[in-house]
């Protein structure tokens, strides 16, 4: 708490997490070349040393720290209004998915979804006597700076059909899903589906519904690779009940008892940040690749932009209008919002440049 309240005027927090190494990396003999100092939220590459808000090594319990040193002050702020980001970045087969908990296979209960999910019914359930609340899901994804409806109930059906190979091709006629901005800044997607939700158990049906029709394809590097980013949207709309032996005087105590917050969680597993190059893709994978970075990049630009405290007082210009990613995420970084970058990095000798490059991009961002 006391370390919150002294960055509190910083709306960007970073925190590293290093995944253990790996049955596959042990098979390759890979060694560990990432060192976390004890006590201090440094880690170490070859002569590189790296200070951010928060490091998690591969020992210990670090999801349950993690979450709460991380996320439950999003959580609160969530109650209070206030709009949160929490990206996942890092090449692939970082844990980014772990991580998130985005996976359909693993990182079901120990990921930071399921852990907010928890955490969010158990605060609505502590307070749903004075407030009541309304819970909206919406999960997409962005590939290829197209958006894609990740809870849409007819590609869902098209696929049970399972007869044809057409279940990803755009239903004709549909038109595509639309970021659009409103007059007081708000974004909304036109075209998603937001499927109201009332139970924990509605809310992971989400989650596990848009994490199975996730688009994945197979690169030289891994073949779950993704070179998407897929963005679960958790909306908390709050109407404070009205209490009788109070209203009806026309005081200040009406409008605090009619009080009416919205506010919205984006948690984001963002595409890999590996180099088109290194995957030895080519054509139709190398398009995707440079579009994935397309994203990366302006969220690169405008996270350094937010983070220097200078150029924020200038009222420097902040590029969201460069990606379709930051575009969506425009109303939820910056501003009163709050925004965690979790990077995430193998420990392994074979991913030590990639690690380098996450490190660095993680850095920009303080
Ligand atoms: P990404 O989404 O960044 O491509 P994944 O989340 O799919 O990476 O992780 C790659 C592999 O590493 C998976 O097999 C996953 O189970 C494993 N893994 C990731 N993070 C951890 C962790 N903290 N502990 C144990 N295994 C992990
Ligand atoms: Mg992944």
């Amino acid at each position: 708490m006391e370390a919150a309240a002294a960055s509190e005027d910083c709306c960007v927090k970073v925190a590293v997490h290093v995944r253990p190494l790996i049955g596959d990396e042990k098979l390759q003999g890979c060694k560990d070349c990432v060192t976390v100092i004890q006590g201090k939220p440094q880690v170490q590459i070859g002569t590189h040393s790296f200070t951010f808000d928060h490091v998690y090594g591969s020992t210990g319990s670090p999801s349950s720290a993690m979450f709460e040193e991380c996320i439950v002050p999003l959580v609160d702020g969530l109650f209070q209004g206030y709009n949160a980001t929490v990206l996942a970045y890092g090449q692939t087969g970082s844990g980014k998915t772990y991580t998130m908990g985005t996976g359909f296979k693993d990182g079901c209960q120990t990921g930071v979804i399921p852990q907010v999910m928890n955490a969010l019914f158990s605060k609505i359930e502590n307070l749903k006597h004075q407030i009541e609340f309304q819970l909206h899901v919406s999960f997409i994804e962005i590939l290829k700076e197209e958006v894609r409806d990740l809870l849409d109930p007819t590609s869902l059906n098209k696929s049970d059909a399972a007869t044809t190979n057409t279940a990803k091709v755009n239903v004709p006629g549909k038109p595509p899903i639309q970021i659009r901005e409103s007059s007081n800044g708000v974004i909304t997607l036109a075209g998603s589906t937001e499927v109201s939700v009332s139970t924990l158990k509605e809310m992971a049906a989400c989650l596990e519904q848009g994490s199975l029709s996730r688009a994945t394809g197979s690169t030289n590097m891994n073949n779950q690779s993704s070179r998407s980013h897929a963005i679960f949207t958790i909306t908390l709309e709050q109407m404070r009940k009205l209490n009788p032996a109070v209203s009806g005087d026309g005081g200040p105590n009406d409008i605090m008892n009619e009080e009416y917050l919205c506010a919205k969680l984006h948690l984001v597993d963002l595409a890999g940040s590996e180099r088109a190059k290194r995957t030895g893709s080519d054509g139709m994978r190398f398009k995707e690749g440079v579009h994935i970075n397309k994203g990366l990049l302006a969220l690169g630009n405008v996270i350094s932009a937010l983070g220097d405290e200078k150029k924020r007082k200038e009222g420097v210009h902040v590029p969201y209008r460069d990606s379709k990613l930051t575009r969506l995420l425009q109303d939820s970084l910056g501003g009163n919002s709050r925004t965690v970058m979790i990077a995430c990095i193998s420990p392994a000798d074979i991913n030590a440049e990639e690690t380098l490059n996450t490190l660095k991009y993680a850095n920009r961002a303080r």
